[in-house]
């Protein structure tokens, strides 16, 4: 068995470079041995859809083999795993990234109070974002709740260069639980799964470099467009800290040009919702603002159903729900889309949609996919006006104008040509392979919805 003199505890922060924590676990360690840990807690891997714990999975493997293949994973609750693993191989601290979303920062609690009492030292270095949430404030010392001055103030906050690795870092070689590896391996051959991106930090650093080179330029112009590779697609490496937005933002710094300010404006969003979620955690399921309090809401498992499944009869929808369900993933403007149309056209409560989205993204975050759900539903920080309702019709002309990325995702209306593709009910035979009639009137639900919003302003 291997002694190690210090933990590094692994979690949102799954790669080897720019990563304080080791730097911080390296120095505890003096010359000895760092241990590298990664607790597979069944609460939080059993509670995910297949496609999460995929990428988790592809990313541990690739985790592991960065660390030389010494990542010890561990199976079960952290508050019990760690203090074990802890005694086990002798060390007198842990070190982590801070964790601030609620749950993690109870189970943060639990493990450090449990490792105290075994007088093992707990250090938090660093955060997954590039400033840790909690610590942009405004004059009077309140958090930002708009997030225009939030960005603001976050660039004159400015952050650190990115951590370069501790030299002389020697890894403790200690066996992990038996069934860990064989969990991990299981969840990659899982039936029905996503096509996922590779995993694992170099993937992530070689997406970036490749967007940097072809993609950055034109990204505030076509950022938008759902039926081109426009974006990053960085996202779900960010969630499970692959990469840590310090590096992206150290080298976008050397560029000038919209793309770049514009992309640096969108990973603030990132840190913005972050934010908003250290402040309030009860936003993570409940209204942030309480101006729709009294709001009614349809519960039509039906209909529900169908959103779900990509057969509400609105092709840009249908065509994102099934992105959803075939890459893990949805291009952000079809995120708004969709949850406008649950929230508007369905009149369902966000809650429900941000649950489903969560188990189904592979960056499914807390902070940003709650908070942009209730950017939609109009209950958050920054909420868009009540009156704003997504017309699924023109939202597809507008950002899929060819039809092609319908097209790719309903093969129902793979004969329908060019953008007549979004207006089926206006194009003889576009039925005729089995797409649905829509499921509801959508210039009825919008009045539907607006009446509803009106009474609860008129009552507050
Ligand atoms: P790019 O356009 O390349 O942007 C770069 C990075 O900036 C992203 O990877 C992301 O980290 C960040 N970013 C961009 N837009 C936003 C935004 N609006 N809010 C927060 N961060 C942003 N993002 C998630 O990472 N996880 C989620 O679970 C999530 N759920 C969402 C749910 C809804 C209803 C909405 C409207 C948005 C959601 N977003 C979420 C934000 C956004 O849609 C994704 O970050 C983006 O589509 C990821 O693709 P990309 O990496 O190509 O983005």
């Amino acid at each position: 068995m291997s002694r190690a003199a210090s933990v590094l505890w692994l979690r949102r922060d799954l790669r080897r470079g720019d990563l304080p924590a080791l730097g911080a676990a390296a120095s505890a360690a003096d010359g000895g041995n760092v241990l590298v840990l990664f607790v597979l807690d069944p609460a939080l891997w059993d509670g995910g859809g297949p496609a999460r714990r995929a990428w988790l999975a592809a990313t541990l493997e690739a985790t592991r083999e960065a660390y030389d293949g010494r990542l010890c994973l561990r199976v079960g609750d952290p508050a019990e795993v760690v203090p074990a693993v802890v005694e086990e191989v002798g060390a007198t601290s842990v070190h982590v990234s801070r964790e601030t979303t609620p749950a993690g920062v109870r189970r943060d609690k639990a493990v450090a109070a449990a490792l105290g009492e075994a007088g093992v030292e707990w250090v938090e270095t660093g955060t997954p974002y590039a400033v840790g949430p909690g610590s942009v404030v405004n004059g009077s010392g309140d958090p930002y709740k708009v997030f225009t001055p939030f960005s603001r103030a976050w660039r004159d906050h400015g952050w650190p260069a990115p951590a370069t690795e501790p030299q002389d870092l020697s890894l403790a070689r200690v066996a992990s639980d038996d069934d860990g590896w064989k969990t991990v391996r299981a969840a990659l051959s899982e039936d029905d799964l996503p096509e996922l991106p590779e995993a694992g930090e170099e993937a992530a650093l070689q997406r970036w470099r490749d967007f940097l080179d072809d993609s950055v330029t034109a990204y505030k112009d076509e950022r938008d467009r759902a039926d081109r590779p426009g974006t990053s697609r960085l996202s779900p490496y960010l969630k499970i800290g692959a990469v840590h937005p310090r590096t992206l933002l150290a080298e976008l710094r050397g560029r000038t040009g919209q793309g770049a300010q514009t992309f640096e404006t969108e990973l603030c969003w990132r840190e913005f919702y972050a934010d908003v979620l250290w402040h309030h955690p009860r936003s993570s399921w409940h209204d942030l603002r309480p101006a729709l309090k009294g709001m009614t809401y349809e519960d039509n498992p039906e209909l529900v159903q169908a959103w779900k499944e990509g057969r509400t009869g609105y092709p840009v929808v249908d065509a994102a729900m099934r992105q959803l369900l075939t890459e893990g993933w949805m291009h952000n403007r079809m995120r708004m889309v969709t949850a406008s149309f649950l929230t508007k056209d369905l009149h369902v409560w966000w809650p429900v949609g941000a649950r489903h989205f969560l188990d189904h993204l592979i960056d499914g975050d807390i902070a940003s996919n709650n908070h942009g759900w209730q950017w939609v539903a109009g209950t958050g920080t920054d909420a868009s006006p009540y009156f704003r309702v997504f017309n699924p019709v023109t939202q597809g002309q507008r950002f899929d104008p060819r039809g092609d990325y319908v097209r790719r995702y309903v093969p129902e209306l793979a004969h329908v040509p060019g953008k007549a593709v979004h207006e089926p009910w206006k194009h003889d035979g576009a039925y005729d392979h089995g797409y649905p009639q829509p499921v509801v009137d959508h210039a009825e639900e919008r009045r539907e919805a607006l009446r509803r919003y009106d009474a609860v302003r008129g009552s507050g």
